[in-house]
């Protein structure tokens, strides 16, 4: 199982602009997050790209077509001139059933878990669906326009690319990644930063952190 993650735009095209935040660093800080939550459940994955470059949409999808991967996952946001338009919506090719289900599942995570508006699941002709030979979906996590949205995105990233997650693997009949209610009730106590994978490893410095909270250090 190889999954390509693309986190979108990057280098030169910054992708959207919004309250003074670049579409491509959002991107690919969630598609990180995605890469080391999937990497924790065992599956192979190969990112478009890992750092702020420039890079075609030609080459993402040569790397998805050349390496063979089963399902490409292009991580986006929208943007609109109003700046009230919000909500997730999540693309797949046009008459693809495969990618239609995978984008209904990634879709559905997103909006239970993060409550942004539901824009639902959609087809369009975009480049990287088009020119990938695999089951490939698009997703707009949310408006980098929308105060609200942005907002939510950088203060939840981990539990966006949970639910891409859970999206995939609740798709592709994986094992999913279990919510923690404790963890849950950790982050909104303040003494632990994120809603963190519950399955994945701890660094002794967030140990260390996370106790010197409760002791007042
Ligand atoms: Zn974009």
């Amino acid at each position: 199982m190889l999954i390509v993650v693309d986190p979108g735009h990057g280098g030169l095209d910054s992708g959207a602009v919004g309250n003074g935040f670049f579409e491509k660093d959002i991107n690919l800080s969630v598609s990180l997050k995605l890469r080391d939550i999937l990497e924790a459940n065992n599956v192979d994955i190969i990112l478009t790209r890992d750092k702020d470059i420039t890079l075609g949409l030609s080459e993402r999808c040569d790397i998805a077509n050349k390496n063979k991967a089963d399902y490409f996952i292009s991580i986006h946001c929208n943007s609109f001139k109003d700046s009230t338009a919000k909500g997730t919506e999540t693309y797949s090719y046009p008459g693809s059933i495969s990618g239609g289900k995978l984008a209904k599942s990634i879709q559905q995570a997103i909006v239970t878990n993060l409550n942004t508006v539901d824009r639902g699941v959609k087809t369009a002709n975009f480049y990287v669906l088009h020119h990938t030979n695999m089951t490939a979906v698009l997703v707009e996590l949310g408006f980098i326009t929308n105060k609200e949205d942005l907002d939510l995105i950088l203060n939840k990233r981990n539990l966006f690319a949970i639910s891409i997650s859970n999206g995939i693997l609740n798709n592709i009949g994986l094992k999913q990644i279990s919510k923690s209610d404790s963890i849950e009730k950790l982050h909104q106590m303040g003494f632990i930063s994120d809603y963190y994978d519950p399955e994945s490893y701890v660094k002794w410095k967030d140990i260390a952190d996370a106790l010197l909270k409760i002791i007042g250090g």
